[in-house]
């Protein structure tokens, strides 16, 4: 072959080269860009995102701005390094994302824009562009919250309620007790007036600090308090000679069921009062504390029928076994005894949210009453309620019974207002259900 005509061969396949390059480089697809809207943004700086990306030859440019009845603005410019010739490798992660506060912006309607160009010699070599766009609603001023309550009293393991008004929609509001947050619910069907009810935990050190408190959906938010009257109290130390045949039957027994092994029976124990129960709560805690359902409760809560107490709320318990002690425990609800398998009702009406074994609880079911209200029944024999059923007040459960760490057949009893367990002398009593919480609901009382 001469040397021209190896010039011609190399030539062809360079312009073959050039123009199979061409058509690739010259692709249509424009850059794929996705942001989801509205966007709030408040006072305090909140992280947007969104996607760009370019599969076919990568992206060249992108540009956000924010159109703002005082004009435009860019947000955030990226140039990618010189990508002529093959263009840019697309990174793995098509997300961006920025930083954007309401700080220094007009409040009111906005726009946020996101222009992307990609590497492709379309378009005069200009590339294919995107814009895409979503309303962005600037606010930054903090929620109103109008307390429509009047002196409110508590007791440590108490409960109470307030009622309250906000100047719009809210993410998150409700009640603030230390570091414990009670969430609020519309007091009525209509009407924008809400409601709160709330606790003091009884492991509350000192005082409480207590205010409604107000989130708006761009993250400004609002706290304000009123006059509450709290009321401190001691619980009682109880100590419980635990007897040879707990140790010989219902330790060993539950150990079985619950998979433990321990090398001697008081070890055994302290596993289950200690460990177990620290599991159980935390799974007691999880049903309970975002309690969601509109208010179903009406008047007093029932307590079991024809039952003894046997056991108070919040004792200190002391366990012994033989002159020592060997475990403790605070004791969060009421013990009530009537007769073997007696027939255990929902202490008021609401919805079934667990229904099955629970450790020492035994067969264990929780009924959420509304407004973050719920009871416990413990040590059921038989429960006869599936989760999600609508119960009315009185309606049986199950039935009375010895599962789970229980010496004789009894039934647990416990409510919890936001996950916090509280003292249901309250609830039990109709007087205070009707002027504490249900008269605040209607308005009726300051
Ligand atoms: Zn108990």
């Amino acid at each position: 072959m001469t040397v021209t005509a190896r010039l011609l061969i190399i030539l062809a396949v360079l312009a073959a080269g050039t123009a199979a390059l061409g058509l690739v480089r010259c692709e249509g697809d424009a850059p794929l860009v996705v942001i989801d809207g509205p966007i709030w943004i408040g006072k305090e700086a909140r992280e947007v995102t969104f996607s760009a990306e370019d599969p076919g030859s990568g992206l060249r440019h992108v540009q956000v701005f924010l159109d703002t009845a005082e004009g435009s603005r860019s947000l955030l410019e990226t140039r990618a390094e010189a990508g002529w010739l093959l263009g840019t490798a697309d990174s793995d992660d098509p997300e961006w994302r920025f930083q954007l506060s309401g700080r220094g912006l007009p409040d009111g309607e906005a726009t946020l824009r996101v222009s992307a160009t990609d590497w492709s010699w379309a378009h005069g070599l200009e590339g294919n562009t995107t814009e895409a766009s979503v309303p962005v609603l600037i606010d930054t001023k903090p929620p109103r919250i109008s307390i429509e309550s009047g002196l409110t009293y508590v007791k440590r393991a108490g409960s109470a309620a307030v009622t309250y008004r906000l100047d719009g929609p809210a993410a998150l509001d409700g009640v603030r007790v230390g570091d414990r947050f009670f969430r609020g619910f519309p007091a009525a069907e209509t009407g924008k007036r809400r409601i709160a009810v709330f606790a003091v935990p009884r492991d509350l050190e000192g005082s409480p600090k207590i205010s409604v408190v107000a989130t708006d959906l761009a993250g400004n938010a609002a706290s304000r308090s009123w006059a509450t009257q709290f009321q401190d109290r001691e619980f009682a130390q109880v100590p419980i000679q635990l007897p040879e045949r707990f140790f010989e039957n219902t330790v060993p027994e539950l150990a079985a069921d619950l998979g433990i092994d321990e090398s001697d029976v008081v070890a055994t124990f302290r596993a289950i009062n200690e460990g177990v129960r620290a599991s159980n709560e935390e799974t007691i805690s999880g049903v309970t504390r975002m309690a969601d359902e509109p208010r179903h409760f009406v008047g007093g809560f029932l307590q079991m029928r024809n039952s003894l107490v046997t056991s108070r709320f919040a004792e200190a318990r002391s366990y012994l076994y033989g002159g020592t002690e060997v475990s403790r425990a605070t004791h969060f609800g009421y013990d009530l005894a009537a007769t073997a398998r007696a027939p255990v009702e929902a202490s008021n009406a609401g919805r079934v949210v667990f229904a099955q074994e629970l450790g020492i609880y035994g067969r264990c079911v929780i009924v959420d009453h509304g407004l973050g209200v719920t009871s416990l029944y413990g040590h059921l024999s038989e429960i006869d309620v599936s989760v999600g059923d609508i119960v009315g007040r009185g309606q049986t459960l199950g039935r009375s019974g010895a599962t789970g760490l229980a010496g004789g057949d009894h039934l647990h009893f416990a409510i919890l207002v936001g996950g916090v367990y509280v003292d249901p002398l309250e609830w039990w009593d109709a007087r205070w259900v009707r002027d504490r919480v249900e008269a605040r609901a209607r308005g009726a009382t300051p």
